[in-house]
Order: structure tokens, then sequence, then C-alpha cells
């Protein structure tokens, strides 16, 4: 007996659930024809047009409205654009609702960000005769149940699964289903672009190895690709091109941001530079635990997110410490561990900073012979200042860098300006 792994992903997620709760479309709008949804956008801040497109729906990207564009440009090229500033509470509560829709459906699931989530079944099983089948079932369901619409890529193991995904944008069901004796003939025929989470290193492979399929990234020897990528990622690169994916399913991995304070901004443009990207990891950790200190929590688990260029692709990773704490000066260093180890050099665009599992604030034990207890009461008096002065009466000299987010992003609530 196999294991099928599906990966199934919203439409433009955000838009979609946009568009399914204004009661205006609902008449009009068909599951299997994207275009009978109006050109919508999510976009930080109608009134200036500065705000940038964080979802557009199918109709919109027609235009040639994409993810990522300035509101202003994009209002350029379709003036009748609808426009709605986001509401992330939301989305977030539609996701989980669609998690537990997704976890009814099937003996294992996760989440693998707000929009995306892995299931796998075994097959072939009673249950499942049919891996097409289940895949339109569950595309039905959410749709029925949330007006969304999804795509499904179905295959032997979770990175295909997210190749077949990727594909399935062009195939009318929005399914695509690669049984195990042909999915290294579908793999080897695409693109080499189709190599999901190869970044960079695919540039490297083109214009070093002059590899223009996934076929071509097969036939290279491991050794060759080891030498070149490091002996980490030139054994996955060498798996991946031969359809071949270890990673087994993580229920619990994924960490609803919801549950933890966090705080997230979106940059005016791609930051290359890690000392730019660190400065606004910095503003944000300082943002976070203000918070947690004025709510009298500390936490254990700190957490980094960052978002690619367009929006695309990025991290999600936590590390837990042994204690509980408030103190950016002891998160900090941790945090930049987590872009050293997960960064892989791409432009960022938005940088979220989190930090959960809560404990009470008294509880929490305090190091006899460090300075932690001065630092604490430095950090109080700040607070105190900023509450009464405002958030940038008392910054960090790095926040007055070019990178620096804090002035501009303390005019606006929730990331966006008021
Ligand atoms: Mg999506």
């Amino acid at each position: 007996m196999n294991w099928v792994y599906g990966l199934v992903d919203m439409q433009s997620f955000y838009a979609s659930c946009e568009v399914a709760s204004d009661p205006r479309f609902a008449l009009q709008r068909r599951e299997d024809d994207d275009h009978t949804d109006p050109p919508l956008v999510v976009s930080g801040d109608p009134a200036r047009r500065t705000g940038v497109i964080l979802a557009a729906t199918p109709t919109a990207k027609l235009l040639g409205v994409e993810n990522a564009m300035r509101l202003g440009e994009a209002l350029r090229l379709a003036p009748h654009l609808l426009v709605v500033r986001p509401r992330m509470r939301l989305y977030l509560e539609v996701s989980v609702r669609i998690q537990h829709l997704i976890q009814r459906q099937f003996p294992l699931q996760e989440q693998f960000s707000v929009d995306e989530a892995f299931f796998a079944f075994p097959w072939p099983s009673r249950l499942f005769p049919d891996p097409v089948a289940a895949a339109r079932q569950l595309k039905q369901a959410i749709w029925d149940v949330f007006r969304i619409r999804c795509r499904v890529g179905l295959a032997p193991n979770k990175w295909l699964a997210k190749v077949a995904n990727k594909q399935a944008k062009r195939v009318p069901g929005g399914i695509v289903w690669w049984p195990p004796e042909q999915a290294l003939a579908a793999l080897h025929q695409l693109p080499l672009e189709a190599m999901w989470g190869l970044r960079r290193r695919a540039e490297i492979l083109r214009y070093e190895f002059g590899c223009d399929t996934v076929g071509d990234v097969a036939a290279l020897p491991a050794h060759q690709l080891r030498a070149r990528f490091g002996p980490a990622w030139g054994t996955v690169i060498h798996r991946w091109a031969h359809g071949e994916d270890p990673s087994p399913m993580e229920p619990d991995s994924f960490q609803a941001p919801h549950k933890s304070y966090s705080h997230r901004t979106t940059l005016p443009r791609d930051y290359r530079e890690r000392a730019e990207v660190a400065v606004v990891i910095l503003e944000l950790l300082d943002e976070v635990c203000t918070r947690v200190r004025r709510a009298g929590v500390r936490g254990r688990r700190v957490s980094l997110g960052l978002t690619y260029e367009r929006l695309q692709g990025g991290f999600w990773r936590s590390k837990t410490l042994a204690h509980a704490t408030d103190d950016a000066q002891q998160l900090y260093p941790e945090l930049l561990s987590l872009l050293d180890r997960w960064w892989d050099g791409s432009g960022v665009r938005a940088v979220c900073v989190g930090l959960d599992v809560l404990l009470p604030a008294e509880g929490v034990q305090l190091g006899l012979f460090d300075d932690a207890v001065r630092r604490q009461r430095l950090a109080r008096v700040v607070d105190e200042v900023r509450e009464v002065y405002g958030e940038t009466s008392l910054m960090r000299a790095v926040s007055l860098l070019p990178a620096g987010q804090l002035r501009d992003r303390t005019q606006k609530i929730g990331g966006h300006y008021a």
C-alpha cells in the first residue's frame, strides 16, 4: 500500500475571502470560472494610494495587477479596481476553519501556510479508491462552505505534491495527480523553475550547469551537485530531481499566528542586506516585547518569518528558549541565528517577529548575577515614555538608518495608515 500526498492551495486567498464575504458578488460567482469574480485587490491604504497589493483576484491580474505592486500603479492600470483594506483576523479565522474541514476529510493533515495544507491518505484503500475524486470532493466542499477556489496537487510525496500543485494552475479542473509510476516522467519534462524551493540555486543550475529542465538536473551526478551546493543542498537537489522527498507529515508543526504576540511589516522595497533586515527585526522585536510587557507575560518561543520578493515564498521558524523572557536583548541574538540559518539570501519584502508559549511575568526566575533586573527597569521606563509621548519618542539609533521602518510604521495601525 502506498500513501498519496496532497497539497491544497487556496486561490488568491485574502482577495477570495473578501469577495466571498461580500453578498453583492454571491450570485455571479461560479466555482469553475474565476473570471466571475470582480477585479478586487487587498491593499494597505486605499486613501493614499501608497499601499502595496497584498492579494488580487484573477480578474484584477488579467488587467495587469500583480502582488507586491504599489497601489497607485495598479490603479493607473485599472482605475475601476475595487480596493479593500486587509482584514487579517477574518483571513486567519477562515484559514483555521478550512484546516478543520481538511482534517475531517483526510486522516493526516499538516497546515503549511495560511492558505496551504498538506494531507495524506493510504492508496489504494477502500476509503480512498480514487485520489482525484477525493481531491474533487475537497475542492467542492471548500467552495460550498467558504466560496473559495483551490488547487490540488497529488503525488507520492510532499515535495512532488507541491510541484504538482503549481502545475494544477494550468489545468482546467485545478487538480493534478501523479501516480507513482508516472511521477518521474511528469517531473523531468518540466522546466527548471518548476523545482520548488531552489530559489537562487535555480540560477546556478541554469547558468553554470546549463540545465533547462528538471530532467537535466537529474542527469547531473550527485557528487557534482554536492561540490557546488555543499553536502546538504547538493543531496537535496539530487533527491528532488529524482522525485524523492523523505519528509514526513508533521500535523502540529504549523504555529497559528494569532496565538502569539507578533508584529509584521511589509517593506517599501526588497531588502537584500543582512544588516538592513536585522534593523527591521530589532524594531519589530522591540514592539513585541513592549506589548508582552504591557500584558504582563513573557514568552519562551521566539519566531521569525520572512516573505520574499513579490510576496512569494519565505519561511516561518521558531526557537524555544530555556526560560521565558520579555527582554529584547536576550531575544535578538536568537532571531539573528534564525535569520542566518533559514534565510536563503532572497530579497525580503515582509518581516514578522513573534513571541509565544507565554507565562505570567511574576513566575519567572531571574538570574541573580546578570543585569536582567536593570534592563527590565530600563525597559519599563522606555515603555512608559513611549506610552505618553508616542512610539517614536524614544528610538534605537538604528531606526534612523534608511532600512528602519519604525518611524514610518508608527503612523499606521496594524501595518496600515490609519
Ligand atoms: Mg494561495
